[in-house]
């Protein structure tokens, strides 16, 4: 199958690409790397009447260094992480996540600002981005916004994302030497979307300690009763699998090997 008749907008700055929304009478869609987009098109789940292409927006390519975070633009692609072309505020956890997102020619293509508008909840950047306390910038007709991972996404391929909104990139606060993390994920074969995602995080030096439940049928689930989970409570991790949504057997047992393999790894 074709997707339907489409024009194509390739706007060469953010002005430009927010003047194209504002021609009336038209569904418009942002295209990136067009790796999740694409399929959609062409099983016609998605019939925009214009394209607006993202690709050649400097600043979306944008990545720098903000004092305590960096900011990552949203078109800086997956083999661009994984091949440490930008700077790290993660101590490589980026590069190894990026390595196990589908395979090289998808990871060439595919954006980190593409996965987290598209709000797979088996996305591993939308997964990574929680774990890490990310923060999302916005920039729309009104000026620019910043939100925080809990309010970016807000359920299954939902975020908080208005029609006429583009995501300039996010801001990652750098790990310090100290930092100790894992991320764990479950998949049939390579290449594959996560069944189940497990990811730790502990940074004595800045204060951090956070772990996640991904790829269940929401939004990642960050564990509020921490200090237990990571202590090995048994009826906390329970509670926090529970509470994510893995209620059937398999997924529980999934996403609980997922969790306690990251926090076996991040701990040891
Ligand atoms: C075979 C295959 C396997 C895959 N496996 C994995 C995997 O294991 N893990 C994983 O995480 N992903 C996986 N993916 C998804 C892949 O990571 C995609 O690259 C990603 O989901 C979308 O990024 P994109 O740049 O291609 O976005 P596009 O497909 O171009 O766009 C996706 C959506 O985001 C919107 N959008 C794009 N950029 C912006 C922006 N800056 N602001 C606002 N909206 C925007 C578009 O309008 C569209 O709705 C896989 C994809 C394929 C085809």
């Amino acid at each position: 199958m074709k997707s339907a008749p489409f024009t194509l907008s390739t706007p060469v700055n953010l002005e430009e690409a927010l003047a194209s929304f504002r021609e009336g009478g038209m569904y418009y869609k942002l295209i990136a790397g067009s790796q999740s987009l694409g399929p959609m098109l062409n099983l016609r789940l998605s019939q925009p009447d214009n394209l607006i292409s993202l690709r050649n927006l400097p600043d979306l390519r944008e990545v720098t260094d903000v004092g305590d975070s960096i900011f990552i633009g949203a078109a800086i692609t997956h083999a661009e992480i994984e091949d440490k072309k930008i700077l790290d505020p993660s101590r490589g956890l980026m590069a190894s996540v990026a390595a196990n997102i589908a395979y090289r020619a998808v990871r060439n293509f595919g954006t980190i600002g593409g996965s987290l508008a598209h709000a797979d909840p088996a996305s591993d950047w939308v997964n990574l981005m929680q774990l890490l306390d990310a923060k999302f910038l916005i920039v729309g007709p009104n000026g620019k916004r910043e939100v925080t991972s809990n309010d970016f996404m807000q359920a299954a391929f939902t975020t908080c994302l208005k029609e006429d909104e583009i995501l300039l990139g996010v801001k990652i606060r750098k790990l310090s030497g100290q930092a100790k993390f894992a991320y764990f994920k479950f998949c049939r074969k390579v290449g594959e979307f996560a069944e189940a995602i497990g990811g730790v995080v502990i940074d004595p030096e800045l204060g951090i300690k956070r772990a996640i439940i991904g790829a269940t049928a929401g939004t990642p689930f960050l564990i509020k009763n921490i200090d237990a989970v990571i202590s090995g409570q048994t009826n906390a991790m329970n509670e926090a699998l529970i509470e994510a949504g893995c209620n059937d057997d398999y997924e529980y047992q999934m996403h609980k090997t997922a969790l306690e393999r990251a926090l076996t790894q991040a701990t040891l």
